[in-house]
């Protein structure tokens, strides 16, 4: 699940904008990701929801003045807005929002956890050397 963020997290360091897409369930029971769109420095327009979709990953650079170690309100806006979405539309009751960032934390947001809006942090990686640079 979390390799779509470390795919474009340092490409997002890289190339000052997010990324971002969405998680899909396979008919296996396994998951896969979307590949991603680019967006702004602080922002990315994710893909339509379909009904495969159980999730989104997004990745934020490192810009100035602007809090990318954490899920901004307009992030928690959309992931509860995708969360309602899905379960209306397509009966689908767990929708996760995944966030990487410019530290390379990895966060979370899970719509059945004990506090939905409570981001858990799944891996930190802060002070390990990325070898892209
Ligand atoms: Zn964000």
């Amino acid at each position: 699940m979390f390799s779509p963020i470390q795919y474009y997290n340092w490409r997002s360091r890289r190339d000052g904008i997010e990324y971002g897409g969405r998680i899909l369930a396979m008919p296996n029971g396994t998951y896969t990701y979307g590949a991603a769109v680019s967006g702004t420095p602080t922002s990315v327009k994710l893909s339509a929801i379909s009904s495969n979709v159980v999730g989104d990953y997004h990745t934020h650079p490192l810009v100035e003045g602007y809090d990318g170690e954490n899920f901004s309100g307009s992030d928690i806006d959309g992931y509860l807005a995708s969360a309602l979405a899905v379960a209306q539309q397509f009966g689908t009751m767990e929708y996760s929002s995944f966030l990487g960032t410019p530290r390379g934390v990895i966060r979370m947001l899970n719509s059945t956890s004990a506090n939905a809006l409570n981001p858990i942090n799944l891996r930190d990686v802060a002070g390990e050397k990325c070898s892209c640079q």
